[in-house]
Parts: structure tokens; C-alpha cells; sequence
């Protein structure tokens, strides 16, 4: 079984992904972990990548899927596996394509993790970070004891940049604007599985469990 997944950032898509995999013992492929163990493997794709990564620019795609493609040929995960994070574009998903149709192969399931916007803004603009003991908190769902100020070691909380709600809003734009053509790409080649993804880690993850016939 071979499953693409998608979510906006913040919709929980790397927890689903991760609790599929567990599920029906498919590996749970990552282009960041992809990345990362050629990095620290100093392999020459991943000599390739850091030079990219290292100066904040994005990997290109031929070398994006050089990576995949290895990772996939030297591991042989004969269950199958589930992308998360890959491919991110037309140019890789038609290049993935190929190389499935090449090994007689094809991609099963596009699961689509669907939130809407605002439900994500409020679940991100309202997290709190201790910077000093990484503990989490939410002003709404689990807000600390005192406002502002961590249970634990009593320091002042944070925002992150990376959970402003401008910063949320552009990242929202960029992932909708990337991913719509990925669906459209993938109607009529692969079984098009969009859930419900506003409900607890357990309701999504039974909805999908529903849909893959399990
Ligand atoms: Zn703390």
C-alpha cells in the first residue's frame, strides 16, 4: 500500500502519518528525515542537499527526488509506505510517477487531512512555549496555571515567530497554493480520501481507519 498524505501545517499530519504507519506496518517516509540521515551520513546526495539547506534555500526537485528514490531502492519496504511531505510539486509527483509506473507500481491513496483556516490560526496563534523547560501550553485548551507564566519552572512564556498568526496566515496561503494542484494531479490516478480533521488525534484517525477498510 502505497499512501500520499496532506495537511495543512498545524492539521496534524505527521501524528496521522505516523499512527497509519504503525497500523498497517508501512514505513513513515519524510523528506526531512530523508534529508537529514544523508546529511549525517555525509552521503554525496546529501553533500548535495546541505548546500542548498545551509543557505535557507529549498532543495530542487530533481535532487529532492534523486534522494526519494534512493532511500526507497536501498531499503525495499515491501509493505509499502506513507509520504508525508513528498512530493511537495507537479514537477516531483509526475517524476515519482514515472518511477512507480517503472516498477509496475502506483500510488493507492492521497489521504487529505482538512481543516479549515481559522480552526488552524486559532489552534496555532494560541500556543505558549517555556523556553527555558520546553513544556506547551494553549491559552484556550491547557493554559497554564497562571497566564503568561510556566507551571513548571515558573518562567515568563513565549510566542513563537513560527505560530504569529501572520506568519500562520502566509504559510496557510503557500501550502494551499502548492497543494490543490496536487490533488487535481492525483483525481483519477490514485483513490482520493479527504477526512474530517478538526476532531481529536483518535476521531481522525478512526475516520480514516474507516475509509481504508480497516
Ligand atoms: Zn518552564
Amino acid at each position: 500500500m502505497k499512501i500520499l498524505i496532506l495537511g495543512a501545517p498545524g492539521a496534524g499530519k505527521g501524528t496521522q502519518a505516523k499512527l497509519i504507519a504503525e497500523k498497517y506496518q508501512l514505513a513513515h517516509i519524510s523528506t526531512g528525515d530523508i534529508f537529514r540521515s544523508n546529511i549525517q551520513g555525509n552521503t554525496p546526495l546529501g553533500q548535495q542537499a546541505q548546500q542548498y539547506m545551509s543557505q535557507g534555500l529549498l532543495v530542487p526537485d530533481e535532487l529532492t527526488i534523486a534522494l526519494v528514490k534512493d532511500y526507497l531502492e536501498t531499503n525495499h519496504f515491501e509493505n509499502g509506505y506513507i509520504l508525508d511531505g513528498f512530493p511537495r510539486t507537479i514537477p516531483q509527483a509526475e517524476s515519482f510517477d514515472a518511477y512507480l509506473a517503472s516498477k509496475q507500481e502506483c500510488m493507492d491513496y492521497v489521504i487529505d487531512i482538512e481543516i479549515p483556516d481559522e480552526f488552524i490560526l486559532d489552534r496555532m496563534s494560541g500556543r505558549r512555549v517555556c523556553t527555558k523547560c520546553g513544556a506547551t501550553y494553549h491559552i484556550v485548551n491547557s493554559p497554564s496555571k497562571k497566564e503568561g507564566i510556566c507551571d513548571t519552572c515558573g518562567t515568563a512564556l513565549i510566542q513563537r515567530e513560527d505560530d504569529q498568526a501572520e506568519t500562520v496566515k502566509k504559510r496557510l496561503e503557500v501550502y494551499h497554493a502548492e497543494t490543490q494542484p496536487l490533488i487535481d494531479h492525483y483525481k483519477g490516478k490514485a483513490k482520493y480520501l479527504p477526512v474530517d480533521g478538526t476532531g481529536s488525534v483518535e476521531e481522525v484517525f478512526a475516520s480514516l481507519n474507516k475509509m481504508l477498510g480497516a
